[in-house]
């Protein structure tokens, strides 16, 4: 006798959301992509705690909205309208792709998703209420267009992934981390945050990185950098970065990178901006920057990590080369840095 099955729909979603979703700031992540990838313009992120846990998000957006049959087709395992043949993995538009975010999130949690179509000529939205993955109700509702998804009880059928959840100050804290990088690579998208009700910071979507940076680290800390824009290479690279001779950091911690608008982490591009800055960086120290790069989407797999948090770039190396020099010319075209340079 065999000893091998085929694990059912339920245990494969439980496997997956344990990959998808680690913590509540997974899911805000999830949705807010979701929120973009559906050309929203505005996003609101509203959060709830009690002295435990992250007990609601919520997370509204006024995108394209669904039809009610999408509605319901969302919380299916690779269920997506971003690809639909293996050639477009080769190169993908949009941050989600998957079609696993919302089942990993239902199969979870308690979710309410509450859609109506941009331009529906039908006046009601669409209301679906999913519990661990089951299919409570699906009802007509009052609502603008776009779309709201409620996120509740996170990991309330899952205990082992709810213990290792951390102090709720921790959890909001990466939370706060993961809605900041958001809005730093969207600034076309006015961004608001709110907790307990109470607003922890607004961007306007008026497309200035300087304005995005402003309304998240203060607007002294936003003077103190210099732009880096052009294209080096294969390489368009927008941004701005430490002056020198501002205040640095011991540890990488203001690094923000984009890459074709999705927020990713790389050691090696962060290598490339420490180089670029030569001998201006002082010994030991991180010059804070947050960096756009445009790059031909045939040379970034972006089918690598289960959250996407890294990508693989087919010619790293160009890549690095063209980002050092983009820091490189940054800094030494930077007024501040021209006006200390001894006189030739
Ligand atoms: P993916 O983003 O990888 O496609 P998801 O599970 O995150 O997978 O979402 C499944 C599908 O649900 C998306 O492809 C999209 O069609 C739809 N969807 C999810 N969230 C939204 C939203 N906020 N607005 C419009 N459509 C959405
Ligand atoms: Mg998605």
């Amino acid at each position: 006798m065999g000893i091998i099955t085929v694990l059912d729909e339920e245990t494969i979603s439980h496997i997956a959301a344990g990959e998808v979703v680690e913590r509540a700031a997974s899911v805000v992540k999830e949705l807010v992509e979701n929120a973009i990838d559906a050309d929203a313009h505005r996003i609101k992120i509203e959060l709830f705690a009690d002295s435990t846990a992250v007990t609601r998000i919520i997370v509204t957006d006024d995108g394209i909205g669904m039809s009610e049959e999408d509605a319901l087709l969302v919380f299916r395992q690779h269920a997506t309208s971003k690809i639909s043949r293996p050639s477009d993995l080769a190169a993908i538009a949009t941050l989600g792709f998957r079609g696993e975010a919302m089942a990993s999130i239902a199969a979870v949690s308690q979710v309410t998703l509450v859609t109506k179509e941009r331009g529906s000529s039908s006046p009601a939205a669409c209301r679906v209420t999913i519990h661990g993955g089951e299919l409570i109700e699906c009802t007509a509702a009052g609502a603008p267009e776009g779309t709201s998804v409620l996120v509740e009880g996170l990991f309330y059928n899952t205990p082992a992934r709810r213990k290792f959840q951390k102090s709720v100050a921790t959890e909001l804290s990466h939370i706060y981390d993961m809605v900041e990088r958001l809005a730093l690579a969207h600034r076309s998208i006015s961004f608001v945050l709110l907790y307990q009700g109470k607003e922890r910071f607004r961007t306007y979507g008026n497309g200035s990185y300087a304005d995005v940076i402003a309304a998240v680290f203060g607007a002294t800390f936003a003077k103190e950098l210099v732009p880096v824009e052009g294209t080096y290479g294969l390489v368009k690279v927008s941004g701005l970065i430490t002056r020198p001779g501002s205040e640095m950091k011991t540890t990488p911690s203001r690094f923000y990178l984009s890459i074709n608008h999705r927020q990713i982490s790389s050691r090696s591009i962060q290598w490339a901006v420490r180089e670029g800055y030569g001998t201006l960086l002082p010994k030991g120290m991180y010059p804070a920057a947050f960096l756009d790069l445009a790059i031909d989407p045939r040379d970034v797999d972006v089918n690598v990590h289960p959250t996407k948090k890294e990508v693989r770039l087919s010619r790293e190396r160009d890549v690095q080369r063209g980002v050092q020099d983009a820091v490189y010319c940054a800094l030494h075209d930077s007024p501040v840095f021209s006006a200390t340079k001894p006189a030739e």
